[in-house]
């Protein structure tokens, strides 16, 4: 079975590859298509904002 995360786009000409190293087509840089948007640390970060903007609410008042 495939391994998700495998495959990776050509920044360049927008193809997507197996390859690790560098675009088949035309040789361009490789990149994951799928950036860790919602990524655990991501929402982490959120929760933490959140947090501190409560925390500073209840501090003025
Ligand atoms: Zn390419």
């Amino acid at each position: 079975m495939a391994v998700k995360g495998m495959l990776r786009k050509c920044t360049s000409c927008g193809a997507y590859t197996l390859k690790q190293d560098a675009c088949p087509l035309c040789g361009g840089w490789l990149k994951i298509p799928h950036p860790a948007k919602f990524s655990p640390h991501d929402r982490y970060s959120r929760f933490r904002l959140a947090l501190k903007g409560i925390g500073a609410e209840q501090k003025e008042e």
